[in-house]
């Protein structure tokens, strides 16, 4: 390590230009080396080098390499440390770069530029000699007046530092040890310095300017030292301000030295201090934090650790122990704010006011905790916030879907590189309160990994015996949520782990029908979007037809976020016309594309109003609000979407319409079925799950035992319908995934169909498991797959016999709407799904044949 001691460098040296930093003898600096002169010099002469002298290189500082080979070479910096490279490690990432580790031998003085491609090399004389240090031209007795002084600064200020550190305790053996010419430069680059100071010392080639040079930085390093050591002794005394500390600023040119940084987060760290004392933390917490704010005192904010238990400090703090909101709970308030907030959803508005009416009479939290189960947009979250907004209390939505990692909830250990609180702890910091209203919304899309299982982690948080003392990994102790209200959200219960669903409450919250959906588009959705989009009443008008036509042309969902969502392209549409102040004219020829009933209305309003897609150009008058007919909703939505769909795909032999279940409400699902020679192979097709597979068998089965009965024959006229036949089954909408075995009787209607030539009726849809007898069994989500139905504009429902009780939850209108069929066994569902029945028929056309 000794500079200079018996080292001769080469005369000639290959240059290593540093932006950043300064290397000095007798100091190891890693460097990253990027510029491509730089790139090349690592790669020719260090990677490829064999011998001790290719891996001196002469390192100059304070020169930054353009970045593109071509640039002539910057000016160099006269003087320069020639260097060992220990190490060098390359890298592709971000970009290809290495990391040089060098070690500065003895400074050098740049003679003559011999190439500057494609890395430059020097001539270069050296600089520090051993000799020149004893021999110099300044008496030894000045010299060593000089470096007794220094000698003295440094143990002052290494004595400083805590010696039970191993490298200051080697430090201080090294400054016994080395030859003292050597120790201004190691010093320098031991201190803090800025790179200005450091160079300044590097050009100081004359032993005795480099020591004066560097005393001042020791006093200076020691007169910040001593006053960091004052301010922490002062620490009792909250108040005062720590005074900043003006370091000597001789050699400094930056505008904020460093000290006076740490000076600052000194005094902040008081600050922290103060406010953990005032703070009405637990106990507990309140001991855990004064050790911590203990450790932090001691630790040098370069530790990574520092840092970390700041913000750990910071977040203990910032928690709301002990605050909360008052609540403000009136039951027939309550029930107004439900009201109006929603349209509908009785059942669920009643329960909830059962809850509350419960909280306001015993004002304690410990009951089940609501789940609010059904398809996306019936306004799970909007009930949540209202019932949120009764109670007067801060609302926070935790998005439980995806989360895989128990950390999620419970926080990750501060052990952890990048570790944080879980989701409730971070939820409680959002809302500042104690007592929120937490929304779990998506409980049934919690998914387990290797990381553990969230659901685990969510029942210490909703079991009311457990939760008062809920332990986040990251907090370490523990902290209340028995005041925290939780709701949850599900699209199924099918997949909420059971032991979750144990703890909660399932309310089902189906989905609408078209009648409420217009109800709720005219109450609150149409108010909402014209306040978004800054229009009044006066300036749009959409009569209750066209909410119909959104509703079953171009949205088919159980909740109401697609229309929302069609609403809002309305009023787009609708505030440029607005804004430019201008729109078309009416040609009054409109109305014949009216359809049906809505048409009459139609006419009336057309002839009083305009539409906004017309051809003349018309001022506005202020007072003729633009009228959304169909006209203008196919301009601005586009042509319909849901148009004509059943009754197309049901114009030849073997399709039926099904009707099933999904998280994301009920559904009507097309079966289609054909036939071709084969050797009695069935494929099945669309994504299915085994027990639907196995409904496909039963039907084929069940035909194929009735055939006679029903006069069904393959292609061949053969009763054995499988003779030399394949079959293929197909479920479209193959990206959804679907299982259960309510489709059986959909798959033998549509067989029946296939093997029989005759259409099924195309405003039939059917729901039932089968036997193998033939009987018709019942299954669940009635009231979802009617509604399903309804919307999709069907008109004849068979369902089980035993399903008949479920028809009391549909409402009385849609009810009228629709012919129930209800089947008990496969005859009488063939003879609902076929005009004329089937069986009969088939009887006729048997007599038939015989004449
Ligand atoms: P979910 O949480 O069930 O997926 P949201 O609560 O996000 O659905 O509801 C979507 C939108 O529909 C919200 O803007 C909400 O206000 C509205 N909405 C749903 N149902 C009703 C209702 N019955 N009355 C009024 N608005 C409703």
């Amino acid at each position: 390590m000794a500079a200079g001691s018996a080292i001769q460098i080469p005369t000639r040296l290959p240059l290593l230009l540093t932006h950043e930093s300064v290397l000095l003898p007798g100091s190891t600096m890693r460097t990253s080396v990027d510029s491509p002169r730089n790139m090349q010099l690592v790669r020719s002469r260090l990677l490829k080098g064999t011998s001790l002298r290719s891996t001196i290189i002469g390192v100059i500082p304070n020169t930054s390499d353009p970045t593109s080979d071509c640039d002539d070479l910057p000016n160099l910096h006269r003087i320069g440390t020639a260097a060992l490279a220990i190490q060098v490690v390359g890298s592709n990432w971000p970009k290809p770069h290495y990391t040089l580790l060098v070690t500065g031998l003895c400074r050098f003085q740049v003679l003559q530029l011999l190439k500057e491609k494609p890395y430059p090399i020097a001539e270069v004389q050296q600089l520090d000699r051993l000799e020149q240090f004893t021999n110099g031209h300044k008496s030894e007795e000045e010299l060593g007046e000089l470096s007794e002084q220094f000698y003295k600064y440094a143990v002052q200020l290494v004595e400083m530092l805590d010696m039970s550190v191993p490298a200051v305790a080697k430090l201080r053996r090294l400054l016994d040890n080395l030859p003292r010419e050597a120790l201004p430069d190691i010093l320098t680059s031991i201190i803090r310095t800025t790179n200005q100071e450091k160079l300044q010392i590097l050009d100081a080639v004359r032993l005795e300017e480099r020591f004066k040079m560097t005393i001042p930085l020791l006093v200076r390093q020691i007169e910040g030292l001593k006053l960091l050591q004052k301010t922490r002794k002062s620490k009792q005394d909250d108040d005062k301000r720590v005074v900043a500390i003006r370091p000597i600023r001789k050699f400094s040119h930056g505008s904020i030295t460093e000290d006076e940084e740490e000076e600052e987060d000194h005094d902040d760290v008081v600050m922290l201090e103060k406010k953990i004392r005032t703070s009405s933390m637990s106990e507990q917490a309140l001991k855990v934090c004064l050790k911590e704010i203990k450790r932090l005192k001691k630790m040098p904010q370069s530790m990574p650790e520092y840092a970390l238990t700041r913000n750990y400090l910071e977040l203990m703090v910032e928690l709301p122990w002990n605050k909360s909101t008052k609540d403000r709970l009136e039951i027939r308030a309550a029930r107004i704010v439900l009201d109006n907030d929603h349209y509908a959803m009785e059942k669920l508005k009643k329960r909830v006011l059962e809850y509350l009416a419960v909280r306001q009479l015993k004002n304690n939290l410990k009951g089940p905790i609501l789940c609010f189960v059904g398809p996306p947009g019936v306004g799970k979250t909007s009930v949540g916030r209202s019932i949120a907004k009764t109670l007067g209390r801060e609302f926070h939505r935790i998005a439980l879907g995806g989360v895989c990692d128990q950390s999620d909830i419970r926080g990750h250990r501060r052990t952890y590189v990048g570790s944080m609180p879980g989701r409730i702890i971070n939820g409680l910091k959002t809302v500042g309160v104690n007592n929120p209203v937490f929304l779990l919304d998506e409980v049934d899309k919690l998914a387990k990994s290797l990381q553990g299982d969230p659901a685990a982690a969510l029942l210490e948080v909703l079991d009311p015996e457990q939760n008062h003392s809920f332990t986040d990994h990251y907090l370490n102790v523990a902290f209340d949520l028995s005041q925290v209200l939780f709701i949850a959200t599900a699209n199924t219960t099918a997949t909420i782990p059971p032991a979750l669903l144990d703890r909660m409450e399932v309310i089902q919250v189906p989905g609408y029908t078209q009648e409420e959906k217009i109800e709720i588009a005219h109450r609150h959705l149409i108010p909402k979007q014209l306040e978004l989009h800054g229009l009044t009443p006066q300036q749009i008008q959409i009569p209750q037809v066209t909410t119909l036509g959104i509703i079953t042309r171009y949205t088919r969902e159980a909740g109401v976020r697609a229309l929302d969502r069609k609403l809002g392209a309305i009023c787009r549409a609708v505030a440029v016309k607005v804004a430019e102040g201008q729109h078309k004219e009416a040609k009054p020829d409109r109305a014949e594309v009216g359809e049906g009933e809505d048409c009459k209305e139609h006419i009336t309003e057309d002839a009083k109003s305009e539409s906004i897609n017309d051809t003349a150009d018309l001022a506005l008058p202020p007072e003729m609000p633009i009228l959304i007919d169909f006209h203008a909703l196919k301009d601005i939505l586009g042509p319909p979407m849901y148009d004509m769909e059943v009754s197309e795909r049901l114009n030849q032999p073997g399709v039926a319409i099904g009707l099933a279940w999904t998280p994301l409400g009920g559904e009507i699902m097309f079966v289609e079925a054909s036939r071709m020679d084969g050797e009695g192979q069935l494929t099945l097709t669309g994504q299915l799950g085994d027990v639907m597979k196995e409904s496909a068998h039963l039907a084929i089965s069940w035909l194929r035992s009735n055939a006679k009965r029903y006069q069904l024959t393959n292609a061949s006229g053969s009763f054995d319908l499988l003779d030399n036949t394949d079959i293929h089954l197909h479920f479209p909408a193959g990206a959804v995934t679907k299982d259960g075995p309510s489709a059986g009787v959909t798959i033998v209607t549509c067989l029946a169909s296939l093997f029989s030539g005759r259409l099924v009726c195309s405003d039939v849809a059917m729901t039932g498991e089968i036997t193998l007898r033939g009987l018709v069994l019942p299954v669940g989500g009635i009231k979802d797959k009617v509604l399903a139905a309804h919307r999709a504009g069907l008109k004849r429902i068979i369902i089980p016999q035993r399903n008949e009780k479920d028809l009391e939850e549909i409402a009385a209108h849609v009810r009228q709407d629709l012919t129930f069929v209800l089947a008990g066994c496969l005859d009488e569902v063939l003879n609902a799904a076929f005009d004329g029945g089937f069986a009969v028929k088939a009887r006729l056309q048997h007599l038939n044949s015989k004449l």
